[in-house]
């Protein structure tokens, strides 16, 4: 039988609850008052960097060396190398999110341990293009999110190949580079943040992120599938380099990081085991972005730069939390349809 309700319908996935991790949810200080330098510089090295930051550093240099034109072909606007670019992102995209789906979701090679919903994706959702949620998900984020994303990318390629934005360097300003490649997962949070509040008036949900939020129950594949006038939004995180700068490698690694690691945010589970041996795992979906899926009003931002504990709508996952987002939507609720904040609230 074709489900016909809206994903999410009915408390939008809480009552499917899974696995839950330990809470309350911790966030690094780095807006901490007064500053804590050397907490902030260990949660920069882990959790930030270290697992995923590193392979996404590695995988940018691997990229830059070997899977991009010469900055001589992208001189010239040509569709060729455009293509070129797309094409690597569109095989880079269906390695990380089709090895998470194929292990997790087809194989469920680890069945429903770590799973924060109990549901599986769906196939019988009219929502979601074809009724199915994965197909639809591959096709906004191949189509839509991986265009876009090789749109953003060339052109800031194109710009530098003509010197028409700032540039530096490695071997006059490593130290400089080194630290900007830290700041791109900074940057690249914080530009998540603002975009995704914007996103969330009523306006900007109902002609674009709604399409987003039919995944209550994320997969792989949901981590970019987004609507192009979304996408279009989501990538101007790139054009912080057009006034900041920098190098190609930071552009590709930019790319990556917005591109690949929310297939790995959104995977669904919040650890993948390793191997056979039970007890031998690795980190993977964010609990923190998963509530935001689960709630909708709370956790818009990420847990590096926690920008929502500044305003109020930070989700720990703890009931004395979830209290307190609920107290907020009542007092904020200006009528039935649409909170004080301009969010939709379907
Ligand atoms: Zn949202
Ligand atoms: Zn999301």
């Amino acid at each position: 039988m074709v489900d016909t309700r809206p994903a999410g319908q009915g408390g939008r996935g809480a009552e499917a609850k899974g696995y839950e991790p330990n809470v309350p949810i911790t966030t690094s200080p780095i807006l901490d008052w007064p500053p804590k330098p050397l907490s902030t510089l260990r949660y920069l090295l882990k959790p930030v960097m270290l697992p995923y930051g590193i392979c996404w550093v590695a995988l940018a240099a691997l990229v830059w060396n070997f899977f991009t034109p010469s900055m001589q072909r992208m001189a010239t606007l040509q569709p060729r190398w455009i293509l070129e670019i797309y094409l690597r992102n569109v095989v880079l995209l269906t390695l990380v999110a089709g090895a998470l789906h194929w292990v997790l979701y087809q194989r469920r090679a680890q069945a429903q341990r770590y799973k924060y919903n109990r549901r599986w994706l769906s196939t019988t959702n009219r929502s979601f293009l074809w009724t199915n949620q994965t197909r639809d998900n591959i096709f906004w984020c191949l189509v839509s999110g991986c265009g876009f994303w090789a749109v953003y990318e060339s052109l800031t390629m194109w710009a530098y190949a003509n010197d028409i934005i700032p540039s530096v360097q490695w071997d006059s300003a490593w130290l400089y580079l080194s630290a900007l490649t830290v700041g791109v997962f900074l940057w690249s949070v914080t530009h998540f943040y603002l975009n995704h509040r914007l996103l969330h008036v009523r306006w900007f949900y109902d002609h674009a992120h709604y399409l987003h939020h039919r995944n209550v129950n994320t997969g792989p594949w949901s981590g970019i599938s987004m609507h192009p006038f979304e996408h279009v939004i989501y990538f101007t995180v790139f054009l912080l380099w057009w006034v900041v700068p920098a190098h190609p490698f930071i552009v590709i690694l930019t790319g990556l990081f917005n591109g690949l690691s929310p297939a790995v945010s959104h995977s669904g589970f919040d650890r993948v085991e390793l191997g056979k041996r039970r007890g031998r795992t690795t980190a993977a979906g964010d609990y923190f972005h998963h509530l935001h899926h689960r709630y909708f009003e709370c956790n818009y931002g990420n847990r590096p730069v926690p920008i929502d504990k500044l305003f109020g709508t930070f989700h720990d996952g703890t009931p004395e939390a979830h209290a307190r987002m609920k107290q907020r939507m009542r007092d904020r609720r200006g009528n039935p349809n649409t909170s004080a904040n301009g969010s939709a609230t379907r």
